[in-house]
């Protein structure tokens, strides 16, 4: 198994990466943008392995399988960070450490690789803090930000760094990786794949766990059942609840994955005792995690939004006659009546006022507040 293996749909991306390792001597600032589940930090990641692998042969690098190769993908090879932030943006002095680090030599590995997940939330003044480390990198640094777009990124990052776009990948692709890598029926894969819309993480957290997909089937139906203000202010204290459900559920496993990753990279049983010298890798791993914690309540309440804007938009599609594939196919008979009951206008609305609460969350109105609003705004109208 090689690094670049569990990156679907990203074969261009991956031949650029493949060649700049190589090469043997990458650019120093790289920035990885594409859509949200595209698989930014996954190749972020694959791109910091194959720079430490320690094959000898520069062409074959990427293996997977080495030391190097393996602590990398676990996230505890001790010359890659991933930073991220579980805040709206990145605090200044978090970026000051960055740069500090950034001036290490690399303990081991022939660099010192900083991947930065979301470039796009730091602001001007920060930015200009890591532009001139990014502008006169030390000769062993390789910095890899991420982000959606390359528009997200202030133009003068942009210019100094190397671009990678990914592809959302095909929902063929998505339901491939599904069935080699975890073992999931076609069918089971499928249908993930395609309510996620090609999001590779929430694609396999819908395939896996059954509780997962009722979540969503529960959110997605909500339109299905408002109708009165007081149905709209109990479906919002639903989805709240629904999202932080979610938001545990996801990172529980995630840390799991990661302690079980890290065991076996280190050549570990399940259940053997963690010996002294490594208790700090751990510690690591679970500091981790709980930063993450923090931050995916934030993040599934967003994903719900947008599982409760794919219903509006089958809605939509069917209500214009497009002929495009309803993402809720399953939901078919339930999508054509409240098509059937409502104008195109009407649904448009409702999508702005999902839009809006997204925006509005961001922004950090109290969630419940914002999502109360907008419920009542999708009580049916003609
Ligand atoms: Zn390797």
């Amino acid at each position: 198994m090689e690094v670049w293996d569990d990156l679907p749909g990203q074969d261009k991306a991956i031949t650029a990466l493949r060649r700049a390792v190589a090469e043997g001597n990458p650019a120093h600032a790289w920035l990885f943008t594409g859509p949200p589940g595209s698989g930014r930090s996954n190749a972020a990641r694959a791109f910091a392995a194959a720079l430490q692998c320690q094959l000898p042969d520069p062409a074959q690098r990427g293996c997977g399988q080495c030391k190097a190769c393996v602590t990398v993908l676990a996230g505890t090879h001790p010359d890659v960070a991933l930073i991220a932030t579980e805040k709206v943006n990145y605090q200044i002095e978090d970026v000051r450490e960055l740069i500090t680090k950034a001036q290490d030599r690399p303990s081991t590995a022939p660099w010192r690789v900083i991947i930065v997940e979301d470039a796009d939330r730091m602001t001007e003044r920060t930015t200009n803090v890591l532009l001139k480390s990014i502008e006169e990198p030390p000769p062993h640094t390789i910095w890899i930000l991420c982000a959606p777009s390359p528009a997200d990124v202030l133009v003068t990052i942009r210019s100094r760094c190397r671009s990678v776009s990914l592809a959302v990948p095909t929902r063929q692709a998505v339901a491939e990786l599904l069935v080699r890598r975890d073992g999931l029926t076609a069918e089971q894969a499928d249908f993930a794949a395609r309510v996620s819309q090609s999001h590779i993480g929430i694609a396999r957290r819908l395939a896996r766990d059954e509780e997962a997909r009722r979540r969503r089937d529960r959110t997605v139906r909500m339109p299905l059942r408002i109708r009165s203000v007081s149905d709209a202010v109990m479906a919002a204290a639903e989805l709240v609840e629904l999202s932080t459900a979610e938001a545990t559920a996801s990172s529980t496993e995630r840390a799991e994955t990661e302690a079980a990753a890290l065991r076996t990279a280190l050549g570990m049983d399940a259940d053997s005792p963690i010996p002294a010298q490594q208790r700090s890798q751990f510690k690591a791993l679970e500091e981790n995690a709980k930063r993450r914690a923090r931050r995916s309540t934030h993040d599934a309440l967003d994903r719900s939004l947008i599982d409760l804007t794919t219903f509006f938009r089958d809605v939509l599609l069917l209500q214009l006659r497009s002929g495009t594939e309803l993402v809720n196919e399953y939901l078919s008979d339930n999508l054509h009546a409240y098509a059937n009951a409502s104008r195109p206008e009407a649904t448009v609305a409702k999508i702005d006022a999902i839009a809006e609460a997204r925006v509005r969350i961001g922004a950090n109105v109290a969630p419940l507040l914002a999502i109360e609003a907008m419920m009542v705004t999708l009580r049916p109208t003609k």
